[in-house]
């Protein structure tokens, strides 16, 4: 049961009195409202300036008169008990001058069962529900604090078994999860109402005697009992569960200090009380006040400890103790004010749902064990040998460990694949052996050079030195961006090249076949090799080496193979490289990037020319249009008219053959594009594969070429679908391409000026849309 939700119940509980003002006090038969009404000193000379208000109302959630305490407890705390039983904090303030009646209402009489007030009304509900909500356990707690003069006093420290804490051990804290609490303050497990009801009333009775042993009055101190529920859902065997605090508060008499007349003692606790009080007073007006983000909480030990019961996610309940005699006048419209004040305060209750860690893993290593039952059954459904499903244990690695040994070593020529934990090892096995194997790779290269550490981190720049070098080359590429740095985007590069493919075009170039018409040419008779491979043949892709042990006759320009020099930076290896081993791939890569430069000024022309055309239609249209206006109403065209609309037709025409000329071009040059991409991740890989292996292996072994893998390659077998690189100034990016590249070893990356020569470019092409001519 979800207790007030909105705002905070506001209930004013008039003191019964033999000599109650009705004249002052009014309550109107809706039982809600109390009017307050000033009799006028007729004695005092009224001030002319001053408009002497003569009556106060306040409208309240009820007015208790002369009600019972049982009504009372009904009307006011009811659904606050049963809310926290649901898990909602709830709060129940009891507010007034002293002898107004809160302790009567709160307490009541410990005399006379009857007249009990709220807290042993509220214990009772507790237990009654606790005993009529059998799908719950529920634990109790209780403790009982005392306020006085700023000091936390814990009204149950005597039935602690331990030492009893000192006041001032006591501090109002705060924790994420567990919110506001008293360190310090015990806490009592009660499973009935009569355990709890002993608690209070000892705590009762510790107020008392403190009373008379500090020479204080017990309506001069705060009191807070609270009880602090717990349940948890005896059905699901879920780890959620709920608490809540259900605090129920006799404030100190709210009497101002100058009427008191007070000294000395009574002088400093009024004080502390007229403090507290002004406090709570002004968190009560932060609270109400939407537009604050804070409230003075910390202000007194009341507010701090109250912090997170008065709004907020609390359902809150104030009882404005009134008296009402005609000389307490003053004192009852100041706690109606105050009480007026509370109905402001906004409060979202929401339950305190927690998650058990304990019962948390319980519970997932049942779902777990029951995961693996159903497994198990699954494989012998499947007459699968049953499989292992728990952690490998040390032996089982240590043999993982040899059969990737094994394997590597080349003895073992295959592994069984049994469990997703034992494939998890072999990886994590691998990686280990792929660190340990780079790591020697680079001291020996550290070896062969002669690197020290710093040579090796100058290692990078020279690499990005020549990155930037490879950018301004591909700037004289005019607006395209081929550099590395700026390479377009792979979608949108995989669109054109995609509609290169799906639109054969003619060659534009008198004389000289252009590298698209090329692959066309050859596509169109070979098969396409990027479709699903044998296993013989993924094996044999997967290993070009094993191919290109074989050492190679033809060295690019017959010369002998170049080694990098010792001395040499990786910068100016790769530029020997280029001139060198890599000085096919370099021309090819050159000679693509010169057609591609043809073919972008050809685009740049012909843009030009399909917009002068536009410009002549558009200069037509606008010829005509004005010859009609101004021969307009005479119902037909005249002659000068049909020789603008021939020569409009013309104009269309000859706008459409531009533009799908220019559309021709377009697509040749995002594949020139492509390629010109694609030879340049090839040239960068094979130099770091040629710049690696270098210093790893014998001489006779660098025998392999990279024109032999090029010589496998050849744009006949060039695969549509491959991506341009996403980024090329990274020098990673490169060797994990380099890798993908070799798996796909016979696609083609570059067109070589012979096969460019060699291709025809024909065939049947939709034309493209053409825009609306304005
Ligand atoms: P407070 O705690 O506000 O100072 P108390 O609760 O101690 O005031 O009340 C002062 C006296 O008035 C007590 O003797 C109490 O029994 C009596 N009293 C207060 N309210 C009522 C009430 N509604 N009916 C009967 N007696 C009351
Ligand atoms: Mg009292």
């Amino acid at each position: 049961m979800k207790a007030h939700s909105g705002e905070v119940g506001v209930f004013v509980r008039i003191r019964p009195t033999a000599n109650f003002s009705q004249d002052i006090i009014e309550c109107l038969p809706d039982g809600q409202t109390v009017n307050i009404h000033h009799k006028k000193d007729t004695r005092k000379p009224l001030c002319p300036r001053k408009i002497q208000r003569s009556s106060w109302s306040f409208r309240l959630e009820g007015v208790l008169q002369d009600v019972s305490q049982e009504e009372v407890y009904t009307r006011v705390c009811r659904r606050v008990v049963l809310g926290a039983l649901d898990g909602y904090n709830g709060t129940v303030l009891c507010f007034g001058q002293t002898g107004a009646g809160k302790t009567y209402t709160m307490t009541g009489s410990t005399e006379s069962y009857k007249q009990r007030g709220v807290i042993p009304r509220a214990i009772q509900e507790v237990f009654q529900e606790v005993q009529k909500r059998t799908e719950h356990t529920f634990s109790v707690y209780l403790s009982y604090l005392e306020i006085y003069n700023e000091t936390l006093v814990d009204l149950l420290a005597s039935l602690q078994s331990s030492a009893l804490p000192s006041p001032r051990s006591m501090v109002v804290s705060e924790e994420p999860g567990r919110g506001v609490f008293i360190r310090g303050l015990s806490l009592h497990p009660v499973h009935s109402e009569e355990e709890a009801l002993n608690l209070l009333f000892e705590g009762e009775m510790n107020r008392v005697i403190g009373s008379h042993a500090l020479n204080r009055n017990s309506s001069r101190s705060h009191c807070i009992f609270t009880l602090h529920l717990e349940s948890r859902s005896r059905t699901l065997s879920d780890a959620k569960y709920v608490t809540s605090k259900l605090n129920l508060v006799d404030l100190a008499g709210s009497e101002r200090l100058g009427k008191t007349g007070s000294e000395g003692q009574m002088f400093k606790e009024a004080m502390y009380i007229n403090k507290s009080l002004s406090f709570l007073e002004q968190a009560i007006l932060a609270l109400a006040d939407r537009r604050r983000d804070h409230v003075p909480f910390r202000q007194t030990k009341l507010t701090h400890a109250l912090k997170d019961s008065l709004g907020g996610n609390c359902n809150t309940v104030l009882v404005a103790n009134i008296y009402g005699e005609a000389s307490q006048k003053e004192e009852t419209l100041s706690t109606l004010r105050f009480a007026s004040r509370m109905k402001c305060i906004r409060t979202n209750p929401a339950v305190n749902e927690h998650m058990d860690p304990a019962a948390q893993i319980k519970k997932l290593k049942k779902d777990v064990q029951m995961l693996k039952e159903e497994l198990s059954f699954g494989n012998t459904l499947v007459n699968r040998p049953s499989v292992p499903y728990d952690p490998l244990s040390q032996a089982q690695l240590a043999e993982i460990d040899s059969q990737v040994q094994r394997y590597l070593e080349g003895s073992l020529k295959e592994i069984s694949i049994i469990s997703v934990s034992q494939v998890r090892a072999l990886f994590a096995k691998f990686k280990l052996a792929v660190q340990g194997q780079e790591k020697k790779v680079n001291a020996r290269l550290r070896q062969t050079y002669n690197l020290g550490e710093e040579d090796q981190r100058a290692d990078t720049p020279a690499v990005k030195e020549w990155d930037t070098r490879g950018s301004t080359e591909e700037d004289e590429a005019g607006s395209f961006e081929v550099s590395h740095k700026n390479t377009q985007h792979p979608s949108s590069t995989r669109a054109k090249t995609k509609k290169s493919k799906d639109k054969p075009s003619q060659s534009k170039r008198q004389g000289e076949e252009s590298p698209l018409s090329k692959k066309r040419s050859d596509s169109a008779s070979k098969p396409k090799l990027n479709s699903v491979q044998s296993p013989e043949r993924e094996q044999e892709l997967q290993e070009p080496d094993t191919e290109s042990q074989e050492p190679q006759e033809s060295q690019p320009n017959g010369k002998e193979p170049f080694h990098p020099d010792s001395t040499l930076t990786k910068a100016e290896a790769f530029d020997d490289f280029k001139m060198g081993r890599g000085s096919k791939l370099n021309r090819i890569l050159q000679e693509n990037k010169a057609v591609l430069l043809e073919r972008r000024s050809l685009h740049r022309q012909l843009t030009d020319e399909v917009n002068a055309v536009k410009r002549e239609i558009d200069c037509t249209a606008a010829t005509m249009q004005q010859y009609r206006e101004t021969r307009g109403g005479q119902g037909r065209y005249s002659e000068p008219d049909d020789t603008l609309l021939n020569q409009l037709r013309e104009l269309k025409a000859l706008y459409r053959q531009r533009y799908e000329v220019l559309n021709d071009i377009k697509a040749e040059i995002n594949y020139c594009q492509h390629l010109v991409d694609q030879c340049r991740v090839r040239l960068l890989s094979e130099f770091e594969k040629w710049y690696k292996k270098y210093s790893l292996v014998p001489e006779e072994d660098l025998e392999t070429s990279m024109d032999n893998t090029l010589d496998q390659v050849s744009l006949s077998e060039c695969d549509d679908n491959q991506l341009p690189p996403e980024s090329s100034s990274s020098e990673s990016f490169h060797n994990a391409r380099y890798r993908m590249l070799r798996r796909r070893n016979t696609r083609s990356l570059c067109v070589t000026p012979e096969q460019r020569s060699s291709s025809s470019g024909s065939g049947q092409r939709t034309l493209p849309q053409i825009p609306p001519v304005s």
